[in-house]
């Protein structure tokens, strides 16, 4: 494993974290501890949850983890996370640690994040006077977690924004081989700082290896657009950790595989990247999820994201679209799903959406190909 320095905290982190956010969820707690327990002995010190991730087991898994880890718990790096909206008071925000230590095992966290950051405003709200930071702070005095780290999927300016008060020992970014281009400033920003830079979606949410073919632009020299997106993250000199969520074993040794042998892409191959990455490429939906059970009209806005991801990586014409459109409503993502069209534009999904991506007109799209097939 290649280990490397977290920022002006000095810790001597793994390369490649463990992001407890893509667990099996049929198989058992049991086993899922088993896999965290093999990154460990891999040399991965760094492991990330929160609440919610994986129908909610993760911290249970991870915690069960802990315990077998016994006094080897000191020798990794555990985090967790609140959101503002939901710790909106102190006493919400010193609960919600509470929550997290007893699902984890532990007596102490190593960093906990004010998590999910989209809008300037929920930061300026986890920040005011009898707020989720102040709680924080409370629970940083009483050594019940080490440092408090900021989580955010704001565009990279914000990020350079957010940061200004120098609040945060340590932060959380979405940035990978595809969307660089509108984070990059975040990092620069957080790096020069002292910050420890965290990346988490390295793989754009399984976009990559979900389209390798289409993405083969992003390799060079026989490696996969999978291994050349994973080299990107690990390799990058401003990034300290790069989180991967790991279903398998398999997966595991990938990273480690790849974080062994990682060299810098050279400046040639990112100049071929930028080239290749168009407006519209830096736009991908990642499956993230945070735009769901938001709509009104009960449209299933990530499902459609996703599928309109293939016109954005395979530059499918209308035609193709409604082909694709007309087997997803039969047999796959879609099934059942109310159409676009009844999209009342409100709003909702996209000031959730952590890609800021433009929902609406997407919709709109969508519900012309809905009409296309029905004639
Ligand atoms: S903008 Fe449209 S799709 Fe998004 S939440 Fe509102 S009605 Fe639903
Ligand atoms: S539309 Fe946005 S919020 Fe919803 S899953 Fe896709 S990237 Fe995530």
């Amino acid at each position: 494993m290649r280990y490397k320095t977290f920022g002006k905290l000095g810790y001597n982190v793994s390369a490649v974290g463990f992001g407890g956010m893509r667990f099996d969820t049929t198989r058992t707690d049991a086993e899922n501890a088993d896999l965290v327990l093999y990154a460990v002995d891999k040399g991965i010190n760094w492991l990330d949850t929160a609440p919610n991730y994986c129908d909610d087991r993760s911290e249970d898994i991870l915690g069960r983890a802990v315990r077998q880890l016994g006094s080897r718990r000191r020798e990794v790096y555990l985090s967790s996370k609140g959101q503002p909206q939901e710790c909106d008071t102190a006493e919400k925000a010193r609960a919600a640690v509470e929550k997290s230590l007893k699902r984890l095992n532990t007596d102490y966290l190593d960093f906990y994040y004010v998590w999910c950051i989209r809008r300037l405003e929920e930061y300026e709200s986890a920040m005011r006077p009898g707020g989720q930071y102040e709680g924080l702070m409370r629970c940083k005095e009483e050594g019940l977690i080490r440092h408090i780290a900021v989580s955010t999927h704001l565009r990279g300016p914000d990020i350079r924004t957010l940061l200004t008060k120098n609040e945060f020992e340590g932060v959380l970014l979405g940035v990978n081989i595809l969307n660089f281009l509108y984070r990059w400033d975040g990092v620069t920003a957080a790096y020069n700082q002292g910050l420890g830079v965290v990346a988490m979606n390295p793989l754009a949410g399984g976009v990559i290896p979900q389209n390798e073919q289409a993405l083969a632009f992003l390799a060079e020299n026989g490696e996969t657009p999978t291994e050349a997106a994973l080299r990107f993250c690990i390799s990058c000199p401003q990034i300290t950790v790069t989180l991967v969520g790991f279903t398998t074993r398999e997966h595991i040794d990938t990273a480690c595989r790849v974080a062994e042998r990682a060299k810098p892409l050279t400046e040639a191959h990112i100049e071929r990247i930028r080239t290749h990455l168009s407006k519209n490429l830096n736009s991908l939906c990642t499956g993230c999820g945070y735009c769901m059970g938001l709509c009104p009209v009960g449209i299933p806005v990530a499902g459609y994201m996703q599928y309109y991801n293939d016109k954005l990586l395979v530059g499918k014409n209308d035609e193709q679209m409604v082909k694709t459109l007309n087997i997803q409503k039969k047999f796959g993502i879609l099934v059942g799903a109310p159409s676009a069209g009844q999209c009342i534009a409100c709003g909702r999904c996209e000031k959730a959406c952590t890609q800021h991506l433009d929902i609406i007109s997407r919709l709109k799209d969508i519900a012309r190909w809905e009409q296309q097939s029905a004639s």
